[in-house]
């Protein structure tokens, strides 16, 4: 079965797009936990954090920088906001194609769940 986020990030599948360009997409989950729950997946398939190599550190860079752009664009820099990016059975992993959480708009428990 090919990939679910590949599918969205070549248009094969639909998604609430919030933003794109060459190198990631971003769109409303499909089941959010949060007033904003928005995810940034990088157009390059990585399967996990497990298989983040150095060269793609200006991609890990650049998902952070636009999920904090995409905060400050939904008016959560002045409440706060959470970025989570989970990895394997333990942390609930259940796409497998690398993703950064946004969440904001409510209050977040710490610790997680
Ligand atoms: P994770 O548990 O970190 O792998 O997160 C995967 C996320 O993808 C979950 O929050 C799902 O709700 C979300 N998701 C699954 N399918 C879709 C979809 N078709 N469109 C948008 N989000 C999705
Ligand atoms: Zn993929």
């Amino acid at each position: 079965m090919p990939c679910l986020f590949c599918e969205i990030v070549a248009g094969r599948r639909p998604a609430r797009m919030v933003f794109d360009d060459d190198q990631l997409v971003a769109f409303h989950d499909i089941n959010p936990q949060a007033p904003t729950h928005v995810l940034l997946v990088p157009r390059k398939h990585i399967t996990s954090l497990l298989d983040l190599a150095p060269e793609d550190d200006a991609l890990a860079g650049s998902l952070v920088r636009k999920a904090r752009d995409i905060a400050r664009d939904m008016g959560l820099d002045e409440r706060g906001f959470r970025l989570v990016m989970n990895c394997g059975d333990d942390a609930g992993y259940s796409v497998y194609h690398i993703h950064l959480h946004l969440l904001g708009g409510r209050r977040l428990e710490w610790p997680p769940g």
